[in-house]
């Protein structure tokens, strides 16, 4: 088992156990389920719900619920502790033998009103990604041009009231810059790369990059192939993180696996619990145990002290 404990801000693994493909709490197929976790030393898990395009636009919320109520029926479990609040965070912080999943949205297609976001806060939604590739509502995604409509700029400022994290993982380049307009927190995008290593769309750019540094948020790599480059194993997945590190400080890098999202894995990094290679290939690339600590959970921990809702509220 791996001693650093990690925090992965992104996975589609709810997708899996909703559709009975996978069991959460036994060693199944997903590359996410709890065993795996443990064993990667994985100590806050983000959920996401992810809503697939035949449902959208108009079975997104029915959708959701459905996932939110499958992500409810594990978090019950007494080994888990839903993240809603700051209280939980240090609840968990306390407890070396409890693991923490936090409840994500991937697209806010379902966030049809101020009301609906407000319900979804109640179920413990605690990070939004705003778009996913395509426009919806709120803004345009990374295949799109646009940026955020006024219904979008509503709910990233409610979303800022509440403590509910903004991602800006799939948002198009107008988009991420209204966001950085609008936002009053630290912002998270919570599976992109870097695009001056592999231009993709979904990938950050240097100035967006500094952007979301200076919010205070946080970048996290992501092991999703195609946002890689061109080699496609664990010592380019550090090269991301050393850029961003170079760019604008540790101390904004995290990790996004992106596991359950992807049909194919790069060498070595195939699931959660293999996590000990990419701690490996740090400590060879010259970090140190501190650096290690920030970039696999510290970071992320911080930012979510700073974002999520103080005290009980939301329990
Ligand atoms: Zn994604």
């Amino acid at each position: 088992m791996n001693s650093f404990k990690i925090v992965d801000s992104h996975c589609d693994t709810l997708l899996k156990i909703n559709s009975g493909e996978t069991n959460f709490f036994t060693k199944g197929s997903s590359r996410v389920n709890l065993p795996k976790i443990i064993d990667g030393g994985v100590f806050i898990q983000f959920m996401a719900v992810y809503v697939h395009q035949h449902y959208k636009p108009g079975l997104s919320l029915k959708r959701s619920l459905e996932l939110i109520n499958t992500f409810l029926g594990i978090v019950n479990d007494p080994r888990l502790i839903h993240i809603k609040n700051k209280e939980d965070l240090k609840h968990l912080l306390s407890n070396e033998k409890k693991i923490g999943l936090l409840l994500s949205l991937e697209g806010a297609e379902p966030i049809e009103s101020i009301a609906v976001l407000d319900i979804f806060f109640h179920l413990g939604m605690r990070c939004i990604g705003i778009t996913w590739n395509q426009r919806n509502m709120l803004a345009d995604g990374c295949n799109e041009t646009g940026g955020l409509t006024h219904f979008g700029k509503e709910v990233i400022n409610k979303m800022s009231e509440l403590g509910i994290l903004c991602d800006v993982s799939h948002l198009s380049q107008a988009s991420f810059w209204d966001v950085i307009k609008v936002t009053k927190k630290p912002i998270i995008a919570s599976h992109s790369n870097c695009h001056a290593l592999c231009p993709h769309p979904r990938n950050l750019t240097d100035s967006q990059i500094k952007e979301l540094a200076q919010t205070g948020g946080v970048m996290s790599i992501t092991f999703y192939p195609d946002f890689i480059g061109l080699n496609r194993n664990l010592d380019s997945i550090v090269k991301h993180i050393a850029h961003v590190g170079e760019l604008v400080g540790i101390e904004h890098v995290g990790i996004g696996s992106d596991f359950d999202g992807a049909e194919f894995s790069i060498p070595n990094l195939e699931n959660s619990s293999k996590l000990a290679n990419l701690v490996k290939e740090l400590k060879t690339s010259g970090f140190h145990k501190q650096e290690i600590e920030k970039i696999l959970g510290n970071n992320i921990i911080n930012l979510l002290k700073n974002t999520l809702p103080g005290g009980n509220h939301g329990s």
